[in-house]
């Protein structure tokens, strides 16, 4: 076993201690954070990530100005069981509390400093169905109360720069639809670590580098990487070629509401549909057509019951 996996394995085996790695240039410059297997069972970003170790390390990759810090495992107790989870989503409710209840916010009340003591966050994610990787950003500048926002330009452009050509936006108002839909109060749930990097004033970006165990989705997490520090001017690494179309804006989510509901076919993510296209059939025959002209995004075909089933997006 050579001594990369050895790091995840011990990661896996020891899921009371979280580790990660920090080189800080001498000349200041901007400070990133980079995660992965915030889902257990994602694991590209954990490889992505001992590659760019193991490149620093030897010297193949070198730090020119600022601070990066790598956390290849994110959520160790996941990662251990091969699943999205330990106790709960650590993608959720991603705030610190002093009177953690759970694995899940023990793993908060250690990562949240680290995040918020960096600009940028880079956080590495696959997915269970087919389809092309894709960035997500939060949202556009605002001073509202739910999540204000004044990185916009800065997240956007880190998003362009990661390789890949689709980038959706604009989440976290959708999953507080969803929330109002299931008839529950706004709460936390909705803040994830993106959402909690901009609450500390960063911004940060989501990247789905494609299906979980696709060896290709590692190649796409070690591009993000580099796209992301050459864009930071961190490091001498060549840049994936920018994005520079349009971003999908998430525009509705529909919950899955009995086991038997279906959807209509094979649904893939950025699948365009037009107004009137039919996309899924409630149990009691209902059918569920789009309303307008997007996309179906993340389709979940076997989502519990009450879940995201699928979510639809508008071009930007
Ligand atoms: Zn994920």
């Amino acid at each position: 076993m050579d001594a990369g996996n050895e790091l995840l394995r011990r990661a896996a085996v020891n899921p009371q201690v979280l580790q990660w790695h920090t080189w800080a240039a001498l000349k200041p410059g901007p400070s990133l954070v980079v995660l992965g297997a915030v889902h257990g069972n994602e694991t590209c970003g954990a490889y992505a990530i001992l590659r760019a170790i193991d490149d620093l390390q030897h010297g193949r990759l070198l730090l020119r100005r600022g601070r990066l810090t790598l956390v290849p495992v994110a959520n160790p107790l996941a990662f251990g069981q091969r699943t999205r989870e330990g106790e709960r989503n650590l993608n959720r409710r991603f705030m610190p509390r002093d009177d953690a209840r759970d694995y899940e916010d023990h793993i908060t009340r250690q990562l949240a400093p680290v995040l918020a003591s960096h600009e940028a966050l880079l956080d590495l994610h696959s997915f269970h169905t087919p389809g092309e990787p894709f960035a997500m950003v939060g949202p556009r500048n605002n001073e509202g109360t739910r999540e204000p926002f004044m990185r916009a330009q800065e997240e956007s452009e880190l998003a362009r720069a990661l390789g890949v050509n689709q980038i959706v936006e604009g989440w976290l108002d959708v999953y507080d639809r969803a929330s109002r839909a299931r008839g529950k109060p706004l709460d936390d749930e909705g803040i994830g670590t993106t959402e909690y990097m901009r609450s500390q004033g960063g911004y940060a970006v989501t990247i789905e580098c494609g299906q979980h165990d696709d060896p290709a989705a590692i190649r796409v997490a070690e591009h993000a990487i580099r796209g992301a520090l050459a864009l930071l001017g961190m490091a001498d690494v060549p840049a994936p070629p920018r994005f520079s179309g349009p971003a999908a804006r998430l525009q509705d989510v529909v919950l899955r509401e009995s086991a038997a509901d279906q959807l209509a076919r094979e649904w893939n993510s950025f699948d365009v549909v037009r107004a009137g296209d039919l996309i899924a059939r409630r149990a009691d025959g209902r059918e569920v057509r789009a309303a307008y002209d997007g996309s179906v995004l993340f389709p979940y075909p076997e989502a519990a019951v009450g879940q995201e089933w699928f979510y639809l997006a508008v071009p930007g």
